[in-house]
């Protein structure tokens, strides 16, 4: 299958909080295609985030364990001008033939069907088919489904069938991991203080942490020089405009604040109100996610907290992202807005 491409795997693909329900029911579409209620898999989230990584990872994995099945990937973009190509040569059955004979559908970027009916009409077909006899879809798409403008509504209604899962920007600990693996992949190594700086300054996607390193690499070896923070920095201040801000725990506090319309103070004080402990306990989430202040220090700025507390502030947002949905726009909601002020 030339569409798949061996790199992308599960192994190399690291686990975070940023990716975990995501990675973990392609695991699961990977061992029991078609067989789970992940039908459809759809994994959404911005760009270099690792959407084609994983749709991927899955792909491969299927292969991997099911010798016998066919997988297919392919971009909403070539889906598009295969079907257009088709159905000048007025050979739509055939086209339509070809896709429902797949054991794993995997199509990335969906949210290009915008600006094309009659394939959705066909992609509409295809999906029925397939779902109905026990194949897997897997999707992908830079934002939720429901936010897929130009999408047929009975298309949309489809994709809620399965499971949406997205990744969000990776913490600054997994940006380390991540890290860590390339590096240990490709094998090269770097100061500690190195792999610190890039991981806390490219905080907006892993495709940038990723060309990071690599400017870095060729850099050191075009001025025949170790890689140092000196150079790390200089190489830095050409490569991105994410690295010149540095964002606080009191601008994340303002941020929120703003957000929720509660008082600087109230956000402190030890209020028991649910909203004014929500809006703490995601600041504290953000805190965590985009600065590099420890547990101890994030505390310390919330009226004298300890870290447990945070600790316990951290888990009760993840928990309440898995459940409840309303909240979970509303992190993200924020997590971009704090994303933004970084750049
Ligand atoms: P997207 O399709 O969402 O734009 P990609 O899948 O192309 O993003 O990912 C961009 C790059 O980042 C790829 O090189 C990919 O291998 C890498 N990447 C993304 N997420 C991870 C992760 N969790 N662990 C390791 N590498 C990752
Ligand atoms: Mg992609």
């Amino acid at each position: 299958d030339p569409q798949l491409n061996p790199i992308y795997t599960f192994e190399n693909f690291v686990e975070g909080d940023s990716n975990r329900v995501a990675r973990r029911a392609g695991k699961t579409v990977g061992e029991k295609p078609g067989a789970s209620s992940f039908n459809p898999l759809v994994i959404y989230g911005g760009v270099g985030l690792g959407k084609t990584h994983l749709a991927q990872a899955i792909g491969n994995d299927v292969k991997r364990l099911h010798a016998n099945k066919v997988v297919l990937y392919v971009s909403s973009e070539k889906f598009i001008n295969q079907f257009q190509d088709h159905s000048r040569n007025n050979a739509i059955n055939d086209f339509i033939h070809f896709y429902q004979l797949v054991d794993v559908l995997i199509i990335d970027d969906v949210q290009f069907f915008n600006r094309a009916e009659k394939s959705q009409d066909a992609f509409f077909a295809i999906f029925n088919h397939l779902h109905q006899s026990g194949k897997q879809l897997i999707l992908t798409s830079d934002k939720p489904p429901k936010d897929l403008e130009g999408v047929q509504e009975r298309l949309l209604s489809r994709f809620r069938w399965g499971l949406s899962a997205d990744l969000q920007v990776p913490d600054y600990e997994t940006r380390i991991e991540i890290l860590d693996r390339k590096m240990k992949n490709d094998g090269l190594e770097m100061p500690r203080e190195v792999v610190k700086y890039l991981a806390y300054n490219i905080n907006s996607n892993v495709r940038e942490l990723e060309g990071a390193l690599i400017s870095l690499l060729a850099q050191s070896s075009l001025n025949k020089r170790e890689i140092d923070l000196d150079l790390a920095k200089r190489v830095l201040r050409n490569f991105v405009k994410t690295s010149s801000k540095e964002i606080t725990i009191e601008t994340i506090q303002k941020m929120v604040c703003e957000y929720f319309d509660v008082s600087y103070d109230k956000l402190l004080q030890k209020t028991r109100k649910r909203e004014i402990v929500q809006a703490r306990q995601i600041t504290m989430y953000l805190a965590k996610a985009f600065t590099k202040n420890s547990l101890k220090t994030i505390g310390e700025h919330f009226g004298g907290r300890d870290h447990t507390t945070v600790i316990h502030s951290c888990q009760t947002v993840k928990d309440l992202m898995d459940t409840d949905s309303t909240f979970r726009e509303s992190v993200m909601e924020l997590q971009q807005k704090v994303q933004l002020a970084a750049m």
